[in-house]
Protein backbone atom coordinates (compact mmCIF):
# COMPACT_ATOMS: atom_id res chain seq x y z
CA UNK A 1 0.00 0.00 0.00
CA UNK A 2 0.74 3.38 0.06
CA UNK A 3 2.15 5.31 3.03
CA UNK A 4 0.99 8.90 3.35
CA UNK A 5 0.97 11.37 6.28
CA UNK A 6 -0.85 14.84 6.33
CA UNK A 7 0.79 17.98 5.63
CA UNK A 8 1.23 20.14 8.61
CA UNK A 9 -1.77 22.48 9.65
CA UNK A 10 0.37 25.70 8.55
CA UNK A 11 1.45 24.27 5.15
CA UNK A 12 -2.45 23.30 4.41
CA UNK A 13 -2.97 27.05 5.20
CA UNK A 14 -0.77 28.36 3.60
CA UNK A 15 -1.65 26.83 0.29
CA UNK A 16 -5.24 27.40 1.11
CA UNK A 17 -5.23 30.97 1.89
CA UNK A 18 -6.62 31.88 -1.57
CA UNK A 19 -9.63 30.40 -1.75
CA UNK A 20 -12.41 30.62 0.50
CA UNK A 21 -14.59 27.32 -0.46
CA UNK A 22 -13.43 23.76 -0.89
CA UNK A 23 -14.51 19.96 -2.00
CA UNK A 24 -12.60 17.01 -0.21
CA UNK A 25 -12.11 13.90 -2.04
CA UNK A 26 -10.40 11.29 0.30
CA UNK A 27 -9.40 7.45 -0.88
CA UNK A 28 -11.27 4.26 0.73
CA UNK A 29 -8.16 2.60 0.26
CA UNK A 30 -4.35 3.07 1.61
CA UNK A 31 -5.26 6.70 2.85
CA UNK A 32 -8.21 5.09 4.78
CA UNK A 33 -5.65 2.71 6.18
CA UNK A 34 -3.55 5.43 6.93
CA UNK A 35 -5.98 7.74 8.54
CA UNK A 36 -5.17 10.45 5.86
CA UNK A 37 -8.11 9.98 3.71
CA UNK A 38 -10.90 8.46 5.65
CA UNK A 39 -13.77 9.89 6.61
CA UNK A 40 -12.98 10.78 10.28
CA UNK A 41 -9.54 12.71 8.35
CA UNK A 42 -12.24 14.37 6.20
CA UNK A 43 -14.38 15.60 9.19
CA UNK A 44 -11.03 16.46 10.96
CA UNK A 45 -9.59 18.99 8.19
CA UNK A 46 -13.38 20.41 7.82
CA UNK A 47 -13.43 21.66 11.29
CA UNK A 48 -9.56 23.30 10.61
CA UNK A 49 -10.98 24.57 7.16
CA UNK A 50 -14.02 26.12 9.14
CA UNK A 51 -12.00 27.52 12.01
CA UNK A 52 -10.22 29.20 9.69
CA UNK A 53 -13.84 31.08 8.25
CA UNK A 54 -13.29 28.71 5.20
CA UNK A 55 -16.60 26.54 3.98
CA UNK A 56 -16.38 23.18 2.81
CA UNK A 57 -19.19 22.72 0.07
CA UNK A 58 -19.18 19.09 0.24
CA UNK A 59 -17.01 15.66 0.78
CA UNK A 60 -16.56 11.94 -1.11
CA UNK A 61 -14.80 8.95 -0.14
CA UNK A 62 -14.33 7.26 -3.22
CA UNK A 63 -13.82 3.72 -3.93
CA UNK A 64 -9.97 4.32 -5.03
CA UNK A 65 -8.91 7.56 -5.42
CA UNK A 66 -6.22 6.92 -8.00
CA UNK A 67 -8.60 5.14 -10.39
CA UNK A 68 -9.60 8.24 -12.34
CA UNK A 69 -12.47 7.12 -14.89
CA UNK A 70 -14.34 5.36 -11.18
CA UNK A 71 -13.32 8.76 -9.15
CA UNK A 72 -14.69 10.71 -11.72
CA UNK A 73 -18.15 8.78 -11.83
CA UNK A 74 -18.73 8.73 -8.36
CA UNK A 75 -18.72 12.73 -8.24
CA UNK A 76 -20.98 12.81 -10.80
CA UNK A 77 -23.76 12.98 -8.08
CA UNK A 78 -21.96 16.07 -6.37
CA UNK A 79 -21.41 18.12 -9.47
CA UNK A 80 -23.03 21.08 -8.16
CA UNK A 81 -20.89 21.03 -4.54
CA UNK A 82 -17.79 20.03 -6.90
CA UNK A 83 -18.90 23.72 -8.80
CA UNK A 84 -19.32 25.64 -5.66
CA UNK A 85 -15.74 25.12 -4.55
CA UNK A 86 -12.76 27.50 -5.41
CA UNK A 87 -10.52 24.64 -5.12
CA UNK A 88 -10.08 20.56 -4.68
CA UNK A 89 -8.37 19.13 -1.65
CA UNK A 90 -7.54 15.48 -2.72
CA UNK A 91 -7.12 13.36 0.69
CA UNK A 92 -5.01 10.25 -0.80
CA UNK A 93 -1.61 9.79 -2.33
CA UNK A 94 0.10 11.76 -5.29
CA UNK A 95 -1.52 10.17 -7.82
CA UNK A 96 -4.72 9.95 -6.59
CA UNK A 97 -4.53 13.76 -6.42
CA UNK A 98 -3.43 14.10 -9.89
CA UNK A 99 -6.51 12.04 -10.69
CA UNK A 100 -7.73 15.31 -9.19
CA UNK A 101 -6.30 17.31 -11.53
CA UNK A 102 -7.04 15.20 -14.53
CA UNK A 103 -10.96 15.32 -13.53
CA UNK A 104 -10.58 19.32 -12.66
CA UNK A 105 -9.23 20.99 -15.74
CA UNK A 106 -10.15 24.31 -14.55
CA UNK A 107 -9.74 24.19 -10.53
CA UNK A 108 -6.92 24.56 -8.52
CA UNK A 109 -6.34 21.03 -6.91
CA UNK A 110 -4.27 20.48 -3.64
CA UNK A 111 -2.75 17.41 -2.03
CA UNK A 112 -3.66 17.41 2.00
CA UNK A 113 -1.15 14.77 2.33
CA UNK A 114 2.49 13.66 1.93
CA UNK A 115 3.25 10.54 0.09
CA UNK A 116 5.66 8.78 1.90
CA UNK A 117 6.82 5.34 0.83
CA UNK A 118 5.16 1.74 -0.86
CA UNK A 119 5.10 -0.18 2.57
CA UNK A 120 3.18 -2.78 4.85
CA UNK A 121 0.95 -1.93 7.85
CA UNK A 122 2.48 -3.92 10.43
CA UNK A 123 0.42 -3.06 13.11
CA UNK A 124 -3.44 -0.95 12.99
CA UNK A 125 -1.25 2.23 11.14
CA UNK A 126 2.09 1.43 12.10
CA UNK A 127 3.85 1.02 8.36
CA UNK A 128 7.04 -0.23 7.31
CA UNK A 129 8.91 0.50 4.11
CA UNK A 130 9.08 -2.55 1.96
CA UNK A 131 9.99 -2.18 -1.98
CA UNK A 132 11.24 0.64 -3.49
CA UNK A 133 9.71 -0.16 -6.69
CA UNK A 134 12.74 -1.06 -9.09
CA UNK A 135 10.92 -2.42 -11.67
CA UNK A 136 13.56 -5.59 -11.63
CA UNK A 137 12.28 -7.43 -8.55
CA UNK A 138 15.47 -9.53 -7.29
CA UNK A 139 13.64 -10.62 -4.19
CA UNK A 140 13.19 -14.46 -5.11
CA UNK A 141 17.18 -14.59 -4.97
CA UNK A 142 17.56 -13.39 -1.51
CA UNK A 143 14.88 -14.85 0.02
CA UNK A 144 11.39 -12.45 -0.14
CA UNK A 145 13.75 -9.61 1.38
CA UNK A 146 14.55 -6.53 -0.60
CA UNK A 147 18.19 -5.70 0.48
CA UNK A 148 17.42 -2.42 -1.86
CA UNK A 149 14.75 -0.95 0.57
CA UNK A 150 15.84 -2.79 3.89
CA UNK A 151 19.92 -2.25 3.51
CA UNK A 152 20.00 1.93 3.56
CA UNK A 153 23.02 1.15 1.86
CA UNK A 154 21.38 -1.00 -0.63
CA UNK A 155 23.99 -3.22 -1.08
CA UNK A 156 23.42 -6.82 -3.11
CA UNK A 157 25.89 -8.73 -2.14
CA UNK A 158 26.08 -9.29 1.61
CA UNK A 159 26.80 -6.99 4.71
CA UNK A 160 28.94 -4.15 5.28
CA UNK A 161 31.69 -4.04 7.54
CA UNK A 162 29.51 -1.90 9.67
CA UNK A 163 27.04 -4.93 10.78
CA UNK A 164 27.45 -5.14 14.69
CA UNK A 165 25.47 -7.87 16.33
CA UNK A 166 23.29 -8.67 14.02
CA UNK A 167 21.99 -4.93 13.77
CA UNK A 168 22.74 -1.86 11.06
CA UNK A 169 25.51 0.49 11.46
CA UNK A 170 23.13 3.15 10.22
CA UNK A 171 20.68 2.46 13.09
CA UNK A 172 21.20 0.07 15.74
CA UNK A 173 17.36 0.07 15.88
CA UNK A 174 16.92 -2.06 12.74
CA UNK A 175 18.19 -5.60 11.87
CA UNK A 176 20.75 -5.77 9.11
CA UNK A 177 18.91 -6.80 6.03
CA UNK A 178 21.73 -9.51 5.51
CA UNK A 179 21.43 -10.86 8.54
CA UNK A 180 17.67 -11.15 8.33
CA UNK A 181 18.37 -12.55 4.37
CA UNK A 182 21.00 -15.18 5.59
CA UNK A 183 18.40 -16.16 8.54
CA UNK A 184 15.63 -16.72 5.97
CA UNK A 185 17.07 -18.48 3.82
CA UNK A 186 18.69 -20.80 6.41
CA UNK A 187 15.02 -21.44 7.45
CA UNK A 188 13.94 -22.09 4.14
CA UNK A 189 17.12 -24.26 3.77
CA UNK A 190 18.07 -22.10 0.59
CA UNK A 191 21.57 -21.34 1.70
CA UNK A 192 23.05 -22.02 -1.41
CA UNK A 193 21.28 -19.15 -2.85
CA UNK A 194 24.13 -16.83 -0.96
CA UNK A 195 26.65 -18.10 -3.06
CA UNK A 196 25.29 -16.59 -5.70
CA UNK A 197 26.84 -12.51 -6.54
CA UNK A 198 24.32 -10.62 -7.66
CA UNK A 199 25.06 -8.03 -10.73
CA UNK A 200 24.80 -4.34 -10.38
CA UNK A 201 21.34 -3.26 -10.91
CA UNK A 202 19.75 -2.09 -13.79
CA UNK A 203 18.49 1.07 -12.90
CA UNK A 204 16.99 2.02 -16.08
CA UNK A 205 14.08 -0.19 -15.69
CA UNK A 206 13.07 2.42 -12.71
CA UNK A 207 13.23 5.45 -14.95
CA UNK A 208 10.26 7.73 -14.79
CA UNK A 209 7.71 7.98 -15.84
CA UNK A 210 6.42 4.37 -16.47
CA UNK A 211 3.16 3.60 -18.11
CA UNK A 212 1.88 0.20 -19.05
CA UNK A 213 -1.18 -1.54 -19.75
CA UNK A 214 -1.96 -5.56 -18.72
CA UNK A 215 -0.49 -7.40 -21.77
CA UNK A 216 -2.71 -9.97 -22.12
CA UNK A 217 -5.55 -7.55 -21.16
CA UNK A 218 -6.07 -6.28 -25.24
CA UNK A 219 -6.14 -9.66 -26.28
CA UNK A 220 -8.84 -10.66 -23.86
CA UNK A 221 -10.87 -8.02 -25.19
CA UNK A 222 -10.80 -8.68 -28.97
CA UNK A 223 -11.43 -12.14 -28.18
CA UNK A 224 -14.47 -11.50 -26.56
S1 LIG B 1 13.86 -5.83 -5.58
FE1 LIG B 1 12.87 -4.02 -6.46
S2 LIG B 1 10.74 -4.63 -6.93
FE2 LIG B 1 11.64 -6.21 -5.59
S3 LIG B 1 10.99 -5.61 -3.53
FE3 LIG B 1 13.02 -4.69 -3.89
S4 LIG B 1 12.66 -2.65 -4.73
FE4 LIG B 1 10.73 -3.80 -4.86
S1 LIG C 1 24.72 -3.09 8.43
FE1 LIG C 1 23.53 -4.37 7.02
S2 LIG C 1 21.62 -3.25 6.63
FE2 LIG C 1 23.08 -1.82 7.56
S3 LIG C 1 24.05 -0.79 5.87
FE3 LIG C 1 25.39 -2.53 6.38
S4 LIG C 1 24.66 -4.23 5.11
FE4 LIG C 1 23.07 -2.64 5.03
Amino acid sequence: MIISKKKSHEDLMENFKKYDSFYLIGCSECASLCGTGDEAAMKTLKEELEKEGKTVTGMIVPKTGCQTLGTKIELKKDKDACAAADAIVVMSCGAGTQSGVEIFPDKPVYPSNDTMFLGNMTRFQVFDERCSLCGDCIIDKTGGICPITNCPKGLLNGPCGGMKDGNCEVSSEIKCAWVRIYERQKKVNELDKMNDILPPKDWSKKQNPHAMARPDKDKKEKKA
